[in-house]
């Protein structure tokens, strides 16, 4: 039923909002001491007065969240408070064991930031950050036998929610945004952004509307989606909510202003309940904390600190080292591989070209490596890779002079791989050594044109395409290890001899 629309239906434009809650990487609770460390503890282990909201109690600002929200708001281009206010937010629910969760309202940290989403096509969209503000996590209900039960080793764990202006017109736009929000996390080492650990929870609220619409200014009742957990599902999530508003428009139906979950199996979304409105959470400033006054030397310092961010790396690439974008895409993403790959350049060297061959061998051979090693498709894993940047660039370094051909490098590549070892040990060890000894390469070529008359006499009677035939065969008979220039050249020279 929903084939009669595509996405390319130009009737409408769709208009999408996004708001990513983040759970910060400090090592103790929002407003108390305990850990943060709850995965996989028993449940209620990580739990104390305060984080339980017993009567009495009074919250203590984590001095490192509040530094995590500031480094991340200046990274995507915000303004800080001079004055950032807490605010409670009232509403019952089991997991939530005060009533209310303490959060920021009117006065948050940062806002009116802009991250330029770069997307696959070369272009870029600028997309507006309303706010970055702090907040507390909930604990979580499990139920079980007909039982329900709360575990609150989450409650109170750091939580900062992104909130951006609906500037997203298409579901590629939202995965970009996502994918590059969630690596500046990671350069900031603010948070693992581990979707499937909960660490990152991405909501977007979708819309439609007409052309007409978008001239008055107005906007179509959003739908927001809630549990979504992967990018991927993000996409679909909008991609298929899309296609349900025009579907019910054009059937001359109104747009419902509803929460819905993501249901990842029939791949559709499903009505979770009304959306309540900012008035029905009944916000006021937090009697228990003062308002948060944030120097601006500090805030100055902690700019001063930022380290260089995602797109930075990219067009230095671009620039300094003539790197391919694919490549400094690829690169880019996670700090790690950036890291490795800095590093192997420091190795191997800037001149000719040097970056791209090393880019290639990374995001070719390196990249095929880690992927086939099970952990699922995480290059962050190539931090604990066998092979050091230092090595890798010995590795160029030797097929740059010749002692190895290419080939023979990426076997040598699989070998550092498993054991570790340098590359001038493996090639010594296994003797992989180039053979560009001219008498070699002139008996292996001689002895398979004597081997192969019948594909010989085919060559010679204008079938050059054999010409790949014999090249694998010389260099099959040499064990791959001869120079397939000299080899590529004496072969040819006897071909034509007749
Ligand atoms: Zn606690």
């Amino acid at each position: 039923m929903l084939a009669a629309t595509t996405k390319s239906d130009t009737r409408y434009e769709l208009v999408v909002g996004m708001e990513v809650h983040v759970q910060l990487l400090t090592r103790s609770k929002m407003f108390c001491r305990c850990a943060t460390d709850y995965a996989g503890a028993p449940p209620n282990t990580r739990v104390c007065p305060v984080c339980l909201g017993m009567p009495g109690t009074l919250p203590v600002i984590n001095r490192d969240a509040v530094e995590a929200t500031v480094k991340t708001g200046l990274a995507l281009g915000c303004e800080i408070a001079e004055t950032a206010v807490f605010a409670r937010k009232n509403y019952t629910y089991p997991d939530l064991p005060k009533g209310y969760q303490i959060s920021q309202f009117e006065l948050p940290l940062c806002i009116h930031g802009r991250v330029d989403v770069d997307l696959p096509d070369g272009s870029t969209s600028p997309i507006r950050v309303r706010r970055v503000h702090l907040e507390e996590d909930t604990g979580r209900s499990v139920h079980e036998g007909g039982y329900s039960y709360v575990d609150l080793n989450r409650a109170g764990v750091p939580l900062m929610e992104i909130v951006t202006e609906a500037d997203i017109h298409s579901a590629e736009q939202a995965y970009a945004f996502l994918t590059g929000l969630r690596s500046v996390l990671r350069y900031l080492g603010v948070s693992s952004g581990d979707m499937e650990k909960g660490a990152m929870r991405c909501e977007p609220n979708i819309s439609v509307r007409t052309p007409e619409q978008k001239a008055r200014g107005e906007y179509g009742a959003k739908v927001e989606v809630k549990n979504l957990n992967s990018f991927r599902a993000v996409r679909s999530a909008i991609e298929y909510e899309m296609r349900r508003q025009i579907d019910v428009l054009q059937s001359g139906g109104a747009v419902e202003q509803v929460n819905m979950g993501w249901d990842e199996e029939r791949q559709r979304t499903v009505l979770q309940r009304t959306k309540e409105s900012s008035d029905d959470y009944r916000y006021f400033p937090e009697p228990d904390l003062p308002p948060l006054a944030l120097s601006r030397a500090w805030v100055d310092e902690i700019r001063a600190e930022l380290p260089e961010l995602p797109g930075a790396k990219r067009a230095r690439y671009i620039r300094d080292w003539g790197l391919r974008p694919t490549e400094a895409d690829a690169l880019t993403g996670e700090s790690l591989v950036a890291c490795f790959f800095e590093g192997a350049v420091a190795a191997y060297g800037e001149e000719d070209g040097k970056p791209q061959r090393m880019a290639n061998w990374i995001t070719g051979e390196l990249f095929r490596l880690i992927y086939a090693d099970g952990e699922g498709q995480d290059l962050r894993q190539i931090a604990d890779v066998r092979i050091a940047p230092a090595q890798l660039a010995a590795l160029l370094a030797l097929i740059d002079d010749k002692t190895i051909n290419p080939n023979t490098g990426k076997k040598v590549l699989d070998i550092m791989y498993a054991t570790g070892d340098d590359p001038q040990d493996i090639v010594a060890r296994e003797g992989l050594a180039m053979v560009s000894d001219t008498s070699v390469i002139d008996e292996a070529v001689a002895s398979i044109l004597a081997a192969n008359p019948a594909e010989l006499a085919r060559y010679r009677g204008g079938e050059t395409k054999l010409f790949g035939f014999f090249m694998g065969q010389v260099m099959r008979a040499t064990q791959g290890k001869a120079d397939p220039n000299a080899a590529r050249q004496r072969l040819q020279e006897l071909l034509d001899e007749a």
